[in-house]
């Protein structure tokens, strides 16, 4: 589970996410909407340290991410978590982003394989089969060998898929991943997605694909102005309540 609390994010004088309260439960799809500037990559990369907060809470799976409560003189103070530790904490997310950000000078059972062999240390012949079964998974046993340029805008960002979920995440965080697709390749990227849910991953969506929202989403989230405007069931998308929220539907529907 994810528990944000309270989440503020500031870059020097732009105050981006204005306090933040979200809960994402095992097994659940969330989908965040929301205008561009509103704050949602931010807040995704928040979540997978990316950034550091400037206020606020986030829990994984219970746990306070970036820092712990340590005994000091009788007093409980924060500290601030190294490397290893903050290492740990990320391995249980998984992220896609809109940009593929595949190794062009690997294949794509190479990419696949480089994270499990180069940060988990698995042996190449394990690594090769896990990544021959995610590649499967996302619909691609017939393109491991090709590089990315060889493969299309979709088969890129599955195999980016695939790449997470080599790592054997327990939460999945989709950064707008069909945004920068051609129309007619986002389909097969949902429809993955879809997958995943269906096999009960946690998942994290930010995206501006309604239909898919609707369909899959378990959790409905809009953000603006660095806040949660609304959140509720899918069925929020059909009847908003905030007018900002309306507003936005009437923008991209
Ligand atoms: P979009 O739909 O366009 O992706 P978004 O909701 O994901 O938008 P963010 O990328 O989270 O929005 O950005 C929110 C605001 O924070 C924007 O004004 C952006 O310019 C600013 N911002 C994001 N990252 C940084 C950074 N590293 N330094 C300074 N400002 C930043
Ligand atoms: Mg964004």
């Amino acid at each position: 589970a994810i528990k944000a609390t309270g989440v503020h994010k500031a870059f020097g004088s732009l105050h981006v996410l204005k306090g933040v309260d979200l809960t994402v439960m095992p097994g659940t799809v969330t989908v965040i909407l929301g205008p561009s500037g509103s704050g949602k990559s931010t807040f995704l990369r928040l979540i997978n340290q990316l950034e550091t907060l400037t206020g606020g809470e986030i829990d994984v799976d219970g746990e306070m991410i970036g820092y712990k409560y340590v005994e000091r003189r009788g007093e409980k103070v924060l500290q601030t978590l190294n490397d290893r530790e903050v290492a740990a904490q990320r391995a249980k997310l998984g992220m896609v982003f809109q940009r593929f950000n595949l190794f062009p000078h690997m294949t794509a059972l190479e990419n696949v394989m480089e994270a499990p062999v180069h940060v988990k240390h698995m042996n190449k012949r394990e690594a090769r089969e896990l990544a021959v079964a995610e590649l499967n998974r996302v619909g691609l046993a017939d393109r491991i060998n090709y590089y990315p340029v060889q493969l299309s805008g979709g088969q890129q960002q599955r195999v980016a898929i695939a790449r997470a979920l080599a790592m054997k995440p327990e939460i999945m965080l989709f950064d707008e991943p069909t945004s920068a697709l051609d129309p007619e390749l986002v389909g097969e990227v949902l429809n993955v997605m879809r997958s995943l849910a269906r096999d009960g991953m946690t998942m994290v969506c930010v995206t501006h694909e309604i239909g898919f929202a609707r369909e899959v989403a378990d959790q409905v989230v809009f953000m603006d102005g660095g806040v949660v405007v609304e959140k509720g069931g899918p069925e929020i998308i059909t009847n908003p309540k905030e007018p900002r929220f309306k507003d936005f539907l009437q923008h991209v529907l």
